[in-house]
């Protein structure tokens, strides 16, 4: 399994030689309750891959600085603007900024995109299954809404983990790219709550759900992808492993936490 960068910003290890620079905020928008859309505009643009992140460092008053990794989900094809889904920490140092603070206007240093190992290459042949466990659906976002994007992509699946449908992000905008994408499935597996849908799952993720999602996609897995929280990633990744996807074909990227 590639594993991907752990925890926070400031243990991400790939973007140590990339300068800093500014970026201004140019909306920042409620999602769910608990989840903040941030849009950037960096001085610099930069070319990035789908599934790469991005530092934000934040400058306090009295100068004290702290930065974290923020995965991008808005598609390459989006030029000029980065956006950023940010979940609250309630006793975090950085997302509460994003949720309180941050407005239009306000400007942050930003560091990257980077960490092309979680990245999808439109290019690359076979299908794709991308499975994600809350907020870790940031990064697939950015993969499905470039798809869109791609002439005669790759089948790709989305299994996105959620408590309940309050908190899924983007819920209905990911049920319209299942519909205009041919070769796109999206389901939902809803762990606190029923599904609105019969396709949709009532549970965690266990080996039948990715079987079923599998047997969906049509096609071998070729590119995997799992994202969220340690434990999430863990469990995911050895079910699609026991589903016989090779392990060097699994790509994780973990949010820290449990
Ligand atoms: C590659 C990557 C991509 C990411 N993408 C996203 C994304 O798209 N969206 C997103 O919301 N998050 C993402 N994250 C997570 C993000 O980087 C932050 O970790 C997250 O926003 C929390 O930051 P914070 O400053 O609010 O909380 P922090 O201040 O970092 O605190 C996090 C938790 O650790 C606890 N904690 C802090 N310090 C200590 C201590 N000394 N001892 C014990 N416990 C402590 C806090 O209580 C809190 O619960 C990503 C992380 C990585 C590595």
């Amino acid at each position: 399994m590639t594993d991907g960068a752990s925890t926070t910003g400031e243990r991400a290890p790939s973007v140590a030689r990339e300068p800093w620079q500014p970026a201004t905020i140019t909306a920042v928008s409620r999602l769910t309750s608990r989840v903040v859309s941030v849009t950037l505009r960096p001085e610099r643009w930069r070319p990035f891959l789908a599934g790469q992140h991005a530092d934000v460092r934040l400058t306090a008053e009295d100068g004290y600085r702290t930065h974290r990794s923020y995965s991008i989900a808005s598609p390459p094809a989006a030029e000029g603007t980065l956006e950023l889904v940010i979940e609250l920490l309630g006793d975090g140092e950085v997302s509460p900024f994003f949720h309180e603070v941050a407005a239009a206007g306000d400007t942050v240093e930003i560091r990257g995109p980077s960490a092309s190992h979680f990245a999808w290459r439109p290019e690359e042949p076979g299908a794709v299954f991308l499975a994600a466990g809350g907020s870790g659906v940031v990064p697939f976002l950015s993969m499905v809404r470039q798809r869109a994007h791609v002439t005669a992509p790759s089948p790709m699946a989305l299994l996105y983990s959620a408590r309940s449908w309050e908190d899924v992000i983007a819920g209905e905008e990911l049920l319209a790219h299942e519909q205009a994408q041919r070769g796109l499935v999206v389901s939902f597996a809803l762990t606190r709550q029923a599904p609105r849908r019969s396709s949709d799952f009532a549970a965690r993720i266990d080996a039948s759900i990715v079987a079923e999602m599998m047997a969906r996609l049509g096609e071998p897995v070729r590119h995997a992808f799992v994202c969220g929280a340690q434990r999430f990633v863990g469990s995911v990744a050895d079910l699609l492993v026991g589903a016989g996807v090779p392990a060097q074909s699994i790509r994780t990227e973990r949010y820290g936490g449990s």
